[in-house]
């Protein structure tokens, strides 16, 4: 009966022991990586297949957050104070007062502006401008540079530089890593591509307009419900639906963390479908193929 008792004991000892070896080694091993920091999950995504896992990568926005309205937490602070890199998007709401707060706390952050090579579009509000003024959220440009493979191809070069210069004895592998992430966006737009030939209407409306660059790239129209950050008033719903009308429109984009009572009433007046979409996902490709998808659905129809 004892020896049964000190066996059991001498089990239970051997388990924590076991248990508290395995929980070390994880944490250990997070440690030692170098931690990284991105705005936005689909950034994250990018840095990982250009640097494989030799860093820890944290994300700034968690999914399903709008970036613009968004306000990081004391506690997300200090995980950013251990960051060696910050990759921020460049033009997004919160990205300027808050690099400027972290580069004060940790002035050893090498801060790096994705957007810096591209030559940033105005925001959609502007298509109708008539009786505004010009005081909105994105500072009159448009941030969402990420739903366009022709500019996260520019906006990688300049992750890819920034982590060679940070760990050059790695160079081969991060260049190998990099020309096959660029094959794959290469595929991603060959594939949008051909998905958005000859589609019967180039117009859709989105609640947020976060799609400005994948419409430019795609010869696309991008008509947000959203105005000027805000939600609109009767008069601009009016001339949305107006727009619409005329333009055929039959897709109406929604996404997570944002209203959707107004993209029910636009979507109900005009007779398009409703779509949920979210472009803030780690599913890069996925996601943008899904957009081209939905806005192809008609086509073999006609
Ligand atoms: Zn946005």
């Amino acid at each position: 009966m004892q020896q049964k008792y000190i066996s059991l004991l001498i089990l239970i000892i051997i388990a924590f022991v076991f248990l508290d070896c395995s929980e070390g080694n994880k944490s250990e091993k997070t440690e030692d990586k170098t931690i990284l920091t991105v705005t936005i999950d689909p950034q994250r995504y990018f840095l990982e297949q250009i640097a494989g896992d030799n860093f820890t990568i944290n994300t700034l926005v968690p999914p399903g957050t709008s970036p613009e309205t968004y306000e990081p937490a004391p506690s997300v602070m200090v995980d950013m104070n251990k960051s060696k890199l910050y990759f921020m998007i460049g033009d997004l709401g919160f990205e300027k007062v808050w690099s400027k707060r972290l580069a004060e706390n940790n002035p050893n952050i090498k801060i790096i502006d994705c957007s810096r090579d591209l030559s940033l579009i105005e925001g959609v509000e502007h298509n109708h401008t008539d009786d505004h003024g010009h005081s909105h959220s994105h500072g009159g440009l448009d941030p969402h540079i990420w739903s366009s493979p022709a500019a996260v191809k520019e906006m990688t070069q300049i992750m890819l530089n920034s982590i060679i210069e940070f760990d050059p004895e790695n160079v081969e592998t991060y260049l190998l890593n990099y020309s096959n992430f660029i094959k794959r966006v290469d595929s991603t737009d060959s594939i949008i591509k051909e998905l958005l030939a000859d589609i019967p209407t180039r117009s859709f409306i989105v609640f947020h307009p976060s799609l400005g660059y994948f419409a430019q790239q795609y010869n696309l129209n991008q008509h947000s419900i959203e105005f000027e950050g805000k939600n609109p008033s009767p008069s601009q719903i009016r001339m949305l639906i107006d727009d619409a009308g005329k333009e055929n429109i039959k897709t109406v984009f929604i996404q997570r963390g944002f209203d959707e009572k107004n993209a029910e009433v636009v979507a109900k007046e005009i007779g398009a479908d409703i779509f949920e979409i979210d472009p803030l996902s780690y599913e890069w490709d996925t996601e943008l193929i899904k957009i081209a998808e939905i806005l192809a659905r008609d086509k073999a129809k006609d």
